[in-house]
């Protein structure tokens, strides 16, 4: 069976964090393509504090576009409502027949999967790749999942992956602030963030 990792996050914007992240899931799990879905509507977040989809999605293409094994998706964009992790699993599940799934986010974003519409149902579906910044501690987690839900305790995956000391929040207050961050994303998402205005006062 081929393997599919699923890059599921806000990207605002996207970062080497994020791209290490995914390019290590990839060699580490042996996945064959990594798939980039920028979140549409965030379930659990105020979406007047979030870029335009479409921008985040620009940026996500532009900064995958020299790897030939990373691919971009607008179906939580172009979807209406807000973006159900559970509704993404399904339509890809269809369209990808061959394919296992990988989920790949934020170790900080795994953690609260339980709160998740019908997390039941996705801890079912897929393996899950938690990326990790360095020093995380996800025990506390893995612990409440082995007393929890121990028959899926063998699907969640831990990767510490210490280029995610970059962080979104982090890139946007120094965009705010004026200082710089070149080499902390790919030239060509910086520019964009130049050109559009984003994230300035
Ligand atoms: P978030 O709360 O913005 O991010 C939590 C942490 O994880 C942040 O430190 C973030 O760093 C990091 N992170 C996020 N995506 C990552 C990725 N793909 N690889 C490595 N680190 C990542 O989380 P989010 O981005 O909104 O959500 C993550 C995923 O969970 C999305 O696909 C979202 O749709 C899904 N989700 C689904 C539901 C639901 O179905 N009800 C609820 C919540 C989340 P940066 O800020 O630097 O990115």
């Amino acid at each position: 069976m081929h393997k599919l990792g699923i890059m599921g996050g806000t990207f605002d914007p996207i970062h080497y964090g994020h791209l290490v992240a995914a390019e290590m899931a990839r060699a580490e799990f042996n996945l064959n393509k990594v798939l980039f879905i920028p979140t549409g509507i965030p379930p659990h977040k105020d979406r007047r504090d979030i870029s335009a989809g479409e921008l985040r999605l620009e940026m996500v293409e532009s900064a995958i576009q020299d790897n030939p094994a990373f691919t971009s998706s607008a179906m939580e964009i172009e979807r209406e409502g807000p973006s159900y992790t559970v509704e993404t699993l399904r339509l890809l599940r269809k369209n990808w027949p061959d394919y296992e799934l990988y989920f790949i986010t934020g170790t900080d974003a795994l953690r609260e999967i339980f709160s998740w519409r019908e997390a039941e149902e996705i801890l079912t579906m897929i393996q899950f790749i938690g990326a990790a910044r360095p020093g995380f501690d996800a025990s506390d987690f893995l612990l409440k999942v082995q007393k929890e839900h121990p028959e899926i305790l063998g699907r969640i995956h831990s990767l510490e992956v210490p280029a995610l000391a970059i962080s979104s929040t982090d890139i946007r207050m120094r965009v705010k602030r004026g200082e710089p961050i070149r080499y902390l994303l790919p030239e060509g998402v910086r520019q964009l963030i130049q050109q559009r205005g984003l994230y300035a006062e």
